[in-house]
């Protein structure tokens, strides 16, 4: 039997209509404040990935679904091609190749759709997941830098989060520097790690080589006494920054939204500037991150396009998932009604009554004519509808239906004309 590969999965009915839920949410708030959709491609030029997240990450360096294209022709070489891993690089990509910058404003652009990482998979952590994600992202003289951008994606996370109605979510904010300081701060960093890094886990000591700042992710519990010992980055960085993020959090404050500062928060991307977070769920286990994002204000020329910050995020969709699953969170979807054909011949007039009654927004499933009556009332309560709507001659010919209301038990006769009205009630 041929299965599923390993860290993929099916989602089914009903979960599916929890996943549909949120969507939907997450679509009317982002519409609220005024963000688009975008959709970029599922994979892309490998080099989109390296340049942007970064050679040393975790990502790039090992989770990557990396392939070779055949070359078209003999004069071209072949294309090394890359299954998204994130969507952040493609929506910059995207920014850059239609020349968005040129409108002079600011892009508000979210995206839904799977990312692929080749992890090790275990419970809220698959190879192919599936992320909700926004970015702010503009030219300087549309204020893309302004700290007001980093409170307002933050204050939209919470208002999402509450929405969706995830309760007791934990924001957690950091300011990983600019581009200066954050050169000081890997000094500082590589000279403090200097005499103790021999002492620490094989994977801790590469993060100290390649990219000091990482090291302060370790999850190894023997390093951590080290790390804690290490230089804070509060204290490196320059003074636009400090009062960047000072205003973030002052604004922060001012709208009401709750958080708590993590300066080992590194976040696992190399692009990302200043503000950076993530939003924790108790209910999620070891992999405890909702969703993280941060600010990404040289990602763009990085790439060779023009001088564009931006902000963004991503919202790991399957843990938001589980987290509400985790507190009870059922999907709401209820059948309104059934309508069952009750003998031979009735298929053409129940289905003509369907017709009326989905046409005039009621959900309703249909039975078959060669059920009989126990059989239609077992199938309408296990689709879980509300009401069953019997159709025999006798209610074809009167035009007046029997209608029993599965909870109740009630039963009422109910015109054609007023049907509709009185099922989606
Ligand atoms: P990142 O792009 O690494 O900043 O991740 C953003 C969010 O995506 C995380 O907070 C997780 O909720 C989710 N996520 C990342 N990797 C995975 C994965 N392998 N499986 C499920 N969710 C993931």
């Amino acid at each position: 039997m041929i299965k599923a590969v390993r860290g993929t999965r099916d989602l089914l009915p009903p979960d599916t209509d929890l996943w549909d839920r949120v969507e939907t949410s997450a679509r009317e708030v982002f519409a609220r404040y005024n963000y688009h959709e975008i959709r970029t491609p599922i994979f892309e030029d490998t080099q989109l990935f390296s340049r942007s997240v970064g050679e040393d990450t975790d990502i790039v360096s090992k989770e990557m679904f990396t392939w070779e294209d055949k070359a078209r022709a003999q004069s071209e070489k072949a294309q090394s091609l890359t299954l998204r891993p994130e969507n952040t690089a493609g929506v910059v990509r995207a920014y850059i190749e239609h020349r968005l910058g040129d409108t002079g404003t600011l892009h508000k652009l979210y995206y839904i759709g799977p990312q692929f990482r080749r992890e090790r998979p275990q419970k809220g952590r698959y190879r192919q997941f599936y992320q909700i994600g926004a970015e702010i992202i503009g030219p300087p003289s549309a204020a893309s830098e302004s700290p007001v951008r980093d409170a307002e994606v933050l204050e939209m996370l919470a208002t999402l989060l509450d929405e969706v109605g995830l309760r007791d979510w934990k924001l957690q904010l950091n300011s990983v520097g600019c581009a200066a300081d954050r050169a000081r701060y890997n000094q500082a960093l590589r000279e403090a790690l200097q005499p103790v890094v021999h002492r620490m886990d094989p994977d801790c000591q590469r993060r100290a080589e390649t990219n000091p700042l990482r090291v302060l992710d370790c999850k190894v519990p023997e390093d951590q006494p080290i790390i804690e010992k290490l230089p804070k980055i509060s204290e490196y960085l320059d003074e636009p920054c400090r009062l960047h993020f000072a205003q973030v959090r002052a604004m922060l404050d001012e709208v009401g939204v709750p958080y708590s500062i993590n300066e080992r928060m590194v976040r696992g991307l190399d692009y990302y500037t200043r503000t950076t977070f993530e939003f924790t769920h108790g209910g999620l286990g070891a992999q405890s991150a909702v969703l993280g994002g941060g600010r990404y204000d040289g990602l763009s020329e990085s790439l060779e396009g023009p001088k564009a910050p931006g902000i963004g995020f991503a919202i790991g969709e399957d843990r938001l998932v589980l987290a509400l699953q985790s507190q009870g969170a059922q999907p709401e979807k209820q059948l309104q009604a059934f309508v069952a054909p009750l003998g031979a011949g009735m298929n053409r007039p129940a289905l003509k009554l369907a017709r009326e009654l989905r046409r005039s927004r009621v959900t309703a499933d249909l039975g078959d004519e060669n059920f009989r009556l126990k059989k239609s009332f077992e199938l309408a309560e296990k689709a879980g509808a509300r009401f069953i709507v019997i159709v025999g001659e006798n209610e074809v010919a009167s035009g007046q239906f029997a209608v029993k209301n599965l909870a109740s038990g009630e039963q009422v006769q109910v015109a054609r004309r007023e049907l509709a009205e009185y099922l989606r009630k």
